[in-house]
């Protein structure tokens, strides 16, 4: 274990338990914010939240291979460890989790988990191997940590969705605590893709929420779902995005909405700015 920023960090399965089983020992709660690290505001909003809980707070930060596919950007996701310490110490965190690729996937792993329900649909239909990976890593970090909480961010709100059916399904003893997405002055959702946008890009990438906020808005005035989704359709082109999905969906399920005005609603959106891919969504 190194403790740099004062922070211990931890880089096993087995050291991470031998620290959680000392913080249980004094009786005390655990928390789990599982990162990829490149950290933002959205990030440490969350172990804000998880420490105000009471928990001690374990940061994991790991690239996951297994939800990238080949010509993602596994090689080139950002990443600065130290910088990540510090904001984590900062936060409130304490503890951080960074295990080597081969730690989390020794030689020879060869299981993976299938969620479907939630997973179907949406970020499945153009990255059809994602949810497999963050569904296997998450489910090897919740049993690595065994923590009370883990915290995941609406910003990936399928990706919430999925990991509180598996927890459900696997009876995994943790809560998923769900957080409100952390925003740009600007309204852009925080990424730690936002960081390969050009200045130019960066400048259209608010129009996402905007194109977001007044579907919610047509939506509650009793617009037709269709109409909404072609003027937003519309919009996201016209701006210069390439969309992939702009989809109302039930918001506890993900399933295409049946009656507006009976269901809880939420949009989701996934759209390309030249080589980025940016997600967000809103409740209606
Ligand atoms: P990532 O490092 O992108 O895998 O994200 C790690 C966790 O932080 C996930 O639960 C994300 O949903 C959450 N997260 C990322 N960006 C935001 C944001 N802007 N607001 C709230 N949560 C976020």
């Amino acid at each position: 274990m190194s403790t740099a920023s004062g922070l211990p960090v931890v880089r096993t399965v087995r050291e991470l338990r031998l620290l959680v089983a000392a913080w249980r020992r004094d009786d005390l709660g655990v928390g789990l914010v599982p990162t990829m690290g490149a950290l933002h505001a959205g990030h440490t909003t969350l172990i804000g939240a998880a420490a105000a809980a009471g928990d001690r707070v374990v940061t994991s930060v790991f690239v996951n291979p297994t939800q990238f596919a080949p010509g993602e950007d596994f090689k080139t996701y950002p990443r600065d460890e130290a910088a990540d310490l510090a904001k984590i110490a900062a936060a409130g965190g304490h503890a951080v989790f960074a295990p080597e690729v081969g730690e989390m996937y020794p030689e020879g792993f060869a299981t993976a988990i299938a969620v479907g329900g939630p997973a179907e649909g949406l970020e499945t239909d153009f990255r059809p191997h994602f949810f497999r990976g963050v569904a296997t890593v998450v489910a090897k970090l919740l049993i690595a940590c065994l923590p009370d909480r883990a915290w995941f961010g609406e910003k990936d709100y399928q990706q919430l969705l999925v990991v509180r059916r598996m927890v459900a399904d696997l009876a995994i003893p943790t809560e998923i605590v769900g957080h409100a997405t952390i925003r740009e002055p600007d309204g852009l959702a925080m990424s730690s893709r936002n960081a390969y946008l050009s200045p130019e890009e960066r400048a259209v990438a608010p129009r996402l929420h905007q194109v977001l906020a007044s579907a919610a808005e047509g939506i509650r005035a009793q617009l037709t779902p269709a109409e909404v989704l072609l003027a937003g359709n519309r919009a996201l082109d016209e701006a210069g995005f390439k969309v992939d999905y702009l989809e109302l969906r039930n918001a506890r399920t993900l399933a295409p909405v049946a009656d507006v005005g009976s269901e809880p609603l939420r949009l989701l959106v996934a759209a390309r700015l030249g080589k980025t891919r940016l997600i967000d969504n809103l409740a209606v």
